[in-house]
């Protein structure tokens, strides 16, 4: 579908052979060919912009004489210069507390609910934790009963006072029953909107503001590509948030949203979902993301 970037990039070097060391005026096509690989990956502009400004910098000077295949060679510096922007490593997530209370955001059909499951089986199935999902949704009755289908199939108590439309009080009750159930760890699914809007934006912040979660995630739908970004700095304006996930990599999006998310709001992306199923649940690796963005 899209050219090989490691193609391109020896394509433009061949041109260099013999000049010697990389200048501002040969390197200007190989930055260009760069550029337009993070655009096709979706990669917001200005950010594409900001990390060829970066590789260039780094660029210049390097001695293409005697690299054998300096085309590998402005890879590898692309490839690395990625993978320490989204962070280097893998961050966890925090289950310290007990409860340990971990409070989801994003839009409607970002894949919260979904991944809210996930990550109870994840913790029950691997960290032995005991959790309780919470229905913090109280507009789309549907949506509850999505997490209760979930619950039952991977075994996790669901939590719900269906009638009660208060949010922060359900997510407060909730708190109280995993105490007294000896549940260590709870996770808090919200309401989402299509757009952000000001009424679900002060919700899920009194539900911060009362509850304390030691994490929030904010889940977001890697197909929607450069708006991503928008949504990203909003929820991170109002919430504050500790750690990205990164649904629906399953599809054929290169996942430049990994990039454009970390450069803008600076904060770890932690998991990608691959998937529908329980299952389809791993760890956001740096240096992984960088080979899928570079295809
Ligand atoms: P919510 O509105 O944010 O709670 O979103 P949902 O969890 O209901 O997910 C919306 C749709 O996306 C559902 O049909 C999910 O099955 C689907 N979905 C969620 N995560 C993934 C994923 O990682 N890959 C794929 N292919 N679909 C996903």
């Amino acid at each position: 579908m899209f050219e090989n970037l490691s193609d391109r990039l020896e394509r433009s070097f061949k041109i260099l052979k013999g000049e010697g060391k990389i200048t501002e005026i040969n390197v200007a096509e190989t930055l260009k060919d760069v550029r337009r690989a993070l655009l096709d990956a979706d990669v917001n502009y200005k950010v594409a912009k900001q990390f060829t400004d970066t590789v260039k910098a780094k660029a210049l000077g390097m001695d293409v004489l005697t690299s054998v295949k300096p085309g590998q060679l402005m890879v590898k510096i692309v490839h690395d210069e990625l993978a320490t922007l989204m962070g280097g490593e893998a961050v966890d997530v925090q289950i310290s507390g007990n409860p340990a209370i971990i409070l989801m955001s994003g839009l409607q059909g970002s894949g919260k609910t979904t991944f809210s499951g996930k990550l109870a089986n994840l913790m029950k199935n691997k960290r032995s934790k005991k959790p309780l999902l919470v229905a913090g949704d109280v507009y789309r009755p549907a949506a509850i009963e999505q997490l209760k289908v979930l619950g039952e199939q991977i075994q996790v108590p669901v939590y719900t006072e269906e009638g009660n439309k208060n949010p922060v009080q359900i997510a407060q009750n909730a708190i109280k029953q995993a105490r007294q159930d000896g549940n260590d760890l709870v996770i808090i699914d919200t309401a989402g909107r299509l757009a952000i809007d000001e009424q679900m934006m002060q919700e899920i912040k009194a539900i911060k503001d009362a509850v304390n979660p030691q994490e929030i995630l904010f889940v977001v739908d890697s197909m929607t590509g450069q708006d991503a970004v928008n949504t990203a700095k909003e929820f991170n304006d109002r919430l504050d948030f500790t750690g990205v996930v990164l649904t629906k990599l399953d599809g054929d999006t290169r996942g430049g949203a990994a990039l454009s998310i970390r450069t803008v709001v600076n904060k770890p992306i932690k998991f990608v979902g691959t998937g529908e199923k329980m299952e389809a649940l791993d760890v956001f690796h740096p240096a992984r993301m960088a080979d899928r963005i570079l295809g």
